[in-house]
């Protein structure tokens, strides 16, 4: 996969910033596949996300549940799929994929057979001195997209 575009987030407001920023660059139906170690800032971003989306219960990990769905200028669908086995267990999350809101997939890579082609991927490193990179790669036509739009907004 290539490397579309890449930023360095100093501490959790500004991850939850640049969240903020792309939920409002995205269109419809976009699936966002999140990976990273434990503690690398996946929830904090999907809280940004959450923010921008104008959705006010607090959003936490939903690691016990699979999905938690909120209602915002769009409904996001937030997921953590740590638990999952094999993807074809979890047939019944491409309703979501394929539905107008926004999904955001924790623990992307262990279902990624069942997700959309155009799956915008971030990867969240922690970098030796405790910030965090936040990689946004795709093959797909999205992600240069919304890099490019990034740069200019
Ligand atoms: P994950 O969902 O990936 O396990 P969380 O978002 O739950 O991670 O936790 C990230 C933790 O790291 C939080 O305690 C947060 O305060 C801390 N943190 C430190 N720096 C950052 C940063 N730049 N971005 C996000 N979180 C950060
Ligand atoms: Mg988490």
């Amino acid at each position: 996969m290539r490397e579309a575009c890449s930023f360095i987030t100093k501490n959790e407001r500004e991850t939850r910033e640049l969240a903020r920023r792309i939920a409002r660059l995205l269109d419809r139906g976009a699936v966002l596949a999140l990976e990273g170690d434990l503690g690398a800032g996946k929830t904090t971003f999907a809280q940004g996300m959450a923010e921008e989306l104008g959705i006010e219960q607090p959003v936490d990990s939903p690691t016990f549940t699979i999905v938690k769905e909120y209602e915002g200028k769009l409904p996001f669908y937030h997921m953590d799929v740590y638990r999952v086995d094999s993807p074809e267990e979890e047939l019944g999350l491409e309703e979501y994929f394929y539905g107008e809101g926004i999904c955001l997939v924790e623990w992307a890579s262990r279902i990624e057979p069942i997700l959309p082609e155009d799956t915008l991927w971030f990867h969240l490193k922690v970098e030796p001195n405790g910030t965090r990179r936040i990689l946004i790669t795709s093959t797909h036509s999205r992600a240069i997209r919304l890099c490019k739009e990034l740069q200019t907004t």
